[in-house]
């Protein structure tokens, strides 16, 4: 986009009991975006129901530079939602969202912005490696995302966060999936629009710790696995005609045997490894089923994704930020 008019950066950043990486973050990235030329910023924080001094903190710094803005959540709806939430309220031709503990690096949103402006419409951050990671998160990590492709029809390249620019166009095609199961990885990768990757190393933790532990990673995965593919429902189909199979050509030979060799009683050990071993393929089968009926009676409810308690500092959104009018005259555009 060559143009030479002043071109609008909001930076999304979704905090949960941060007062303390919030000043570090701010003073790491407002100068690098100040130093982009024909750029205005914005800083959406949301607040995504600290119990902390988060919010004071957040009300001090806006007093301070009106170009920082809250929107503060009723209680904790987790960062995807936080991050939709921002998202929504954002109203940049570009936008950033990054984690507010400087492990996306702020450097990099200077050449986020330079492939914007070559024509990207999505500039995303790939983590060249992990070695900031425990070897059980990396390692966890890359059987996640070998499992997601084999499974998924929609390809998500590995070690892409949610770290990216997007441009307005793409913001608002991200925007328009309204799905209560947000796995934002996935809905960044199923709207598609010419991307490019920019590798970078992912540091520690600035200051705090991890608000994600195993289990909430294992429930994550789940949900991306679950939003984007139905092969664990369809795969049963076929365990069971392999089962089935197996079966009738048993059952063939037991015959036989009965009739050329006489009554043989199988022991209560084959026996009882059979039943067990079709329990808890059925148990199986029927926990997977139950992943995907909870979803669907979640989705079913129509609930909203976040609930918002107070804005502070947000602009009111323009005209061309409703999505169906962007979209129309992008395409418009296009043709
Ligand atoms: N976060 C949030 N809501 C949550 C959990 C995390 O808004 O329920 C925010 C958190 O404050 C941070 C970002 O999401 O800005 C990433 O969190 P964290 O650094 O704990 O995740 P990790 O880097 O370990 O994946
Ligand atoms: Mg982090």
């Amino acid at each position: 986009m060559p143009s030479l008019s002043v071109q609008r950066l909001s930076v999304v950043v979704p905090v949960l009991n941060e007062e303390d990486a919030i000043g570090l973050f701010l003073e790491k990235v407002i100068p690098i975006i100040q130093d982009i030329d024909r750029l205005e910023y914005e800083i959406i924080f949301v607040d995504d129901g600290s119990t902390d001094r988060t919010s004071q903190v957040l009300h001090q710094v806006h007093a301070a530079n009106p170009a920082v803005c809250m929107v503060r959540l009723s209680r904790n709806f987790g960062k995807e939602a936080a991050l939709t939430a921002g998202l929504e309220a954002a109203t940049g031709d570009a936008v950033i969202p990054m984690d507010v503990d400087l492990q996306d690096p702020p450097e990099l949103i200077a050449r986020f912005v330079q492939l914007w402006r070559e024509g990207y419409d999505v500039v995303y951050g790939q983590r060249s490696d992990r070695a900031s990671d425990t070897a059980a998160k990396s390692g966890s990590a890359g059987l996640f995302y070998s499992l997601f492709n084999r499974l998924s029809s929609l390809k998500i390249e590995p070690n892409v966060g949610d770290f990216r620019l997007m441009s307005r166009p793409a913001l608002q095609a991200t925007l328009r999936l309204r799905e209560r199961n947000r796995f934002m990885k996935g809905i960044f990768a199923w709207v598609g629009f010419q991307s490019i990757g920019v590798p970078y190393t992912r540091p520690a933790r600035a200051v705090g710790t991890s608000k994600f532990n195993y289990w909430k990673l294992w429930n994550f995965a789940l949900d991306g696995l679950t939003s984007f593919s139905t092969v664990p429902l369809r795969v049963w189909t076929y365990v069971g005609g392999i089962v089935a199979v197996f079966s009738v050509s048993y059952t063939i030979t037991i015959i036989l045997q009965t009739l050329f060799f006489g009554r043989d009683v199988p022991g209560y050990a084959s026996l009882m490894a059979v039943v067990l071993m079709l329990g808890a393929v059925q148990l199986i089968s029927l926990g997977i089923i139950g992943e995907y009926l909870g979803r669907l009676y979640i989705e079913s409810k129509q609930r909203p994704i976040y609930v918002v308690r107070e804005q502070v500092g947000l602009r009111p959104q323009t005209e061309s930020s409703s999505p169906v009018e962007t979209l129309l005259a992008y395409s418009k555009a296009a043709r």
